[in-house]
């Protein structure tokens, strides 16, 4: 059998951009490497496809064993429907040199049905394309499909004992919208074997399209003439607005005319970026500092969201609080305290962690955070989850401030900010002595990695490394406040350009 041309990752990717297209044909050493978060998403996918195979048992598996091998699953797969089989993962097919492997294809007493597994909780535009590129393929293969359907998550499903996989995944039919695109299938299969067949790598500049629908693994190599302090990097600037800039030749942040429509707070950034000052609102920091009252509590929570719920009485994808670093300073001249609490691995980590945060939060205090929406949000569900608990929970959403205001609201902003008002942009410049670089975990997904890494291993020397450098990463968040919040105090100096 002839080999592809056309595949359906490659035939999305030259949807997309021909460039990308011809760049993976030609130059795939110019890709860039696949980030940690990335490969975390390409395995979850695996993972709930797997899953998913349980929704029709007994199938027999067409994958190939490596990449290079998917003429050979088209010869199995069509021995497999030839030998009446009735269920088949991964049946691989191959038209006019174009080939897609479907997930799951079915025959019961009304015919083929085609299953397609998406590990997300939605059914995006884009899955259409796809479903609709191996509906085409399969049958002009000669496999008269009398359904399509999208398999996806259930975000409302709720554990209880072991899952109950008829509940976690929806199905949904979407024949009707994927033979809808059988002429556009058909144009788009002839044009971009036609653009394989040139053999050349088209120009085309970066756009919006470098992004929609999905991040092009090839921005490394073509964005590389974008300078830092790009008008890319201006904050909350929109990106048809980037566009338009660079599309006018303007792509450094100092060449943004003066009269160009950007809010207050991107002028702050830009005239900082460009004089190379600073902004400090001291009437506004002060206002702030003055609604403040001790003790206070400084606090910071951690979350993991795993795909499928590993607790009775969570949904998948739901922020599951495992983590929290509390320090607590009773007046201004009192001496830090610190508390912190870390949920047992393989344990539903959650009525614990409630138990002990309405205890080390006791009193009247204000509770300090950094982005509130974030720490309210899970007490709010919490709450929900936990109703026996949900009045003390809620009088601490009562109590909580936020120390992100003055930051996001750049009553304090250095040019070093680049725009960006997160405090791993505010820590490293109002308190340069504290530092996350020397931390193994350093970042709030690291954190949920490492944490859901836990659920899994035996190792008990790697299960105390993980939970000594996680208890690390998240006490820095909170000691990191309380040294932001003495800066804004004025008791601490930093020096500012
Ligand atoms: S980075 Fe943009 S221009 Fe370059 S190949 Fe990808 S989508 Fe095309």
């Amino acid at each position: 059998m002839e080999t592809h041309i056309l595949s359906k990752s490659t035939f999305m990717r030259g949807l997309q951009c021909t460039k990308s297209l011809m760049l993976y044909k030609l130059k795939p050493e110019l890709k860039d490497e696949i980030s940690e978060k990335q490969q975390e998403v390409f395995s979850r996918g695996t993972d709930i496809g797997m899953l998913a195979r349980e929704l029709f048992p007994g199938g027999v598996d067409a994958s190939p064993e490596t990449s290079y091998q998917y003429q050979e699953s088209v010869i199995l797969t069509k021995s497999l429907i030839d030998k009446g089989e009735k269920v088949i993962y991964e049946a691989t097919f191959q038209h006019e040199k174009v080939m897609c492997a479907l997930d799951i294809l079915v025959k019961d007493k009304d015919g083929w049905k085609g299953y397609e597994v998406k590990s997300g909780t939605g059914v995006h535009e884009v899955y259409f394309t796809d479903c609709s590129l191996q509906n085409y393929i399969i049958t002009e293969s000669g496999i008269d499909l009398v359904d399509f359907f999208i398999v996806n998550i259930n975000n409302q499903y709720i554990r209880s004992g072991d899952i109950d996989i008829h509940s976690l995944f929806n199905i949904e039919s979407i024949f009707s919208r994927v033979n809808e695109k059988r002429g556009f299938i058909q144009n788009e299969i002839v044009r971009l074997k036609n653009v394989v067949e040139t053999g050349i790598i088209p120009e085309i500049d970066i756009g919006e399209h470098c992004n929609v629908p999905y991040q092009c693994d090839f921005s490394g190599h073509c964005w590389s003439h974008i300078p830092d302090d790009s008008v890319f990097d201006v904050s909350n600037l929109k990106s048809p607005k980037k566009f338009e800039l660079y599309g006018k030749g303007i792509i450094l942040i100092k060449d943004i005319p003066d009269d160009y429509p950007l809010s207050s707070k991107q002028r702050i950034q830009i005239n900082s970026h460009i004089n190379n000052t600073s902004v400090i609102d001291k009437e506004k920091i002060q206002d702030f500092v003055q609604g403040i009252h001790y003790p206070i509590y400084f606090l910071d929570f951690e979350t993991f969201n795993p795909a499928l719920p590993l607790f009775d009485g969570s949904r998948p994808y739901q922020q599951i609080t495992f983590q929290y670093s509390l320090h607590y300073k009773k007046s201004k001249k009192s001496r830090l305290k610190h508390y912190e609490f870390l949920g047992e691995p393989g344990k539903d980590p959650r009525k614990e962690f409630i138990i002990r945060l309405i205890k080390d939060l006791w009193g009247n205090g204000d509770i300090l955070v950094y982005n509130k929406s974030f720490e309210s949000g899970r007490l709010k569900e919490l709450a929900r989850d936990f109703p026996e608990y949900s009045l003390e929970l809620e009088n601490i959403i009562l109590r909580i401030k936020d120390l992100m205001i003055p930051f996001q609201n750049k009553w304090y902003y250095t040019p070093d900010m680049k725009g960006s008002y997160s405090i791993k942009a505010v820590l490293p410049i109002l308190v340069p002595d504290l530092s996350y670089n020397n931390l193994s975990i350093s970042n709030g997904g690291m954190a949920m990695n490492a944490y859901e890494e836990l659920q899994y291993i035996q190792n008990t020397r790697k299960t105390k490394r993980i939970i000594r450098h996680l208890l690390a990463y998240c006490k820095m968040d909170t000691l990191g406040m309380v040294r932001i919040f003495e800066v804004l105090e004025g008791d601490r100096q930093v020096e500012i350009i």
